[in-house]
């Protein structure tokens, strides 16, 4: 769901052997990303976008075309941020493993194994809602997590990038059959980026299902309560547009957790190994841009007129609409194509086996799911006005489904052949009906 940078990985060359210790994962041959210079680039210049942008953001402007004013290195490190950081990352780990919520068998693994997964995110989302409610109602000095913002955004990088090594040398000890298709190139730092292991684990807490929808998506969750906390401790007032936004992204992540098991069937999850990449983009990228509206909005309140708002509400919600039902129908159609409420559906069969909707959201646009995450991302940044820095998640966003698209619509062509082409020629626009 958050895939951050997340593309399909390079072809897997895999030998199709199903005996887990038998299985082979072959030397990664084509490498995404420009390569080791290109991710080496990418592994510096990824947080310096995060600060920079931020920087570039604050309480005097915001501005695409000013310098951000880089404050001495010493500014960015803090013993108590530090704390902040690593409690808030301990006490994520301790939901993930209460014995609450579903445990669901991931898909079935190359090497033939299914690995499985116990899905409460949902429940660590509402635990930690209400820790922060018992937190505010107990005065403790919640907005230190403002005032100390950029600290607990470095305390998270440091530990990104010390996991990050860790888990690659730890990945050079285990067997092969455990190592991640798209990051086994023999590239130190290639694989350090894409990830040498598949899934790596520590009992039965799994590290990259944990930090894909956990410490960083509730985390921006959390942030935005502070930046709300803060404005009604600085105006008494809750203000609206601030308001809105984080109830659109609290319902946006909430969602997500609601909805977890369905990561399980991600590229990210079965494909991708645990590396720098997605490790910084659970930890760092998401929580700490993701959440430049509503600091923004903090920082300088905007009055909207309520049918602006109406305007903007409805946006939203008809975004979330369409994400959500377009997402379930698929979802529903694959695990049960022969359901009633199928009945009436035009598909178009596949060699696989599988077949391809072409009635309802999917015979619409290709991804209709994509309109309605791009909808809502849209409904995000309008409430900053004509703020062009605030619309760098929507713009980011937009990039990054496009060539999702085309991405997927190639794997789609290889998996399918003829059939793709077909539904293609019927569903002749890919996400925005009529124009693209
Ligand atoms: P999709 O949910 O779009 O799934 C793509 C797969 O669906 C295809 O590979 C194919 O797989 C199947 N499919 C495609 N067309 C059809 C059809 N007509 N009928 C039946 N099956 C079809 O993939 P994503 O994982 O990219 O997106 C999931 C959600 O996550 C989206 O809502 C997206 O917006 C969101 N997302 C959010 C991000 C963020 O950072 N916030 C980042 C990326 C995604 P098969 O045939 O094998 O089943």
């Amino acid at each position: 769901m958050f895939g951050f940078l997340y593309d399909y990985p390079s072809k897997a060359t895999c030998s199709k052997k199903m005996s887990e210790k038998s299985y082979h994962v072959l030397k990664t041959t084509k490498m995404e990303f420009g390569g080791t210079c290109g991710v080496a680039a990418m592994i510096v210049s990824l947080p310096l976008t995060v600060y920079t942008i931020n920087l570039a953001c604050d309480k005097e402007s915001c501005s695409i075309t000013r310098l951000p004013k880089f404050p001495s290195f010493s500014y960015f490190f803090d013993v108590e941020a530090t704390y902040i950081f690593f409690g808030w990352l301990a006490f994520q780990v301790v939901l993930s493993l209460l014995p609450i919520g579903e445990v669901v068998p991931g898909q079935p693994l190359k090497s033939g194994k299914t690995l499985i997964y116990r899905c409460n995110g949902f429940h660590a989302l509402l635990i930690s809602s209400a820790a922060f409610g018992l937190a505010v109602y107990c005065d403790v000095p919640l907005t230190i997590v403002y005032d100390k913002f950029y600290q607990i955004l470095t305390a998270a990088l440091v530990y990104s990038v010390f996991l990050s090594i860790a888990l690659y040398f730890k990945s050079t000890l285990v067997a092969n059959y455990k190592l991640a298709p798209g990051g086994n190139t023999g590239s130190i730092i290639y694989d350090f980026f894409m990830g040498h292991e598949l899934n790596p684990r520590i009992g039965s807490l799994d590290l990259k299902f944990f930090c894909e929808l956990r410490p960083g998506l509730i985390g921006w969750v959390m942030l935005n309560f502070v930046f709300v906390l803060k404005a009604y401790q600085e105006t008494g007032t809750f203000p609206p547009a601030l308001t809105m936004v984080t109830a659109f992204q609290t319902l946006y992540v909430a969602d997500g957790l609601y909805f977890e098991s369905a990561i399980l069937t991600t590229m990210d999850i079965m494909h991708d190994g645990f590396g720098y990449m997605l490790i910084f983009g659970d930890l760092v990228w998401v929580p700490f841009l993701y959440c430049l509206q509503t600091r923004y909005l903090l920082e300088h309140p905007t009055e909207l007129t309520w049918y602006t708002m109406c305007g903007i509400v409805a946006l939203n919600f008809v975004g979330y609409y369409i994400f959500r039902s377009s997402n379930s129908e698929k979802n529903e159609f694959r695990k049960n194509p022969h359901d009633p409420k199928f009945a009436n559906y035009e598909t178009i069969p596949t060699v696989s086996g599988k077949k391809l909707l072409v009635s309802g959201w999917w015979g619409m646009v290709r991804k209709p799911n994509y309109l309605g995450d791009l909808c809502m991302a849209l409904a995000w940044s309008l409430p900053c006005g004509l703020n062009a820095l605030t619309y760098f998640y929507p713009i980011y966003f937009l990039i990054l489904l496009v060539h999702r698209e085309r991405r997927d619509g190639n794997e789609c062509k290889k998996k399918y052949g003829s059939s793709w082409d077909r539904y293609c020629q019927r569903v002749k626009y890919r996400i925005f009906p009529h124009l693209y």
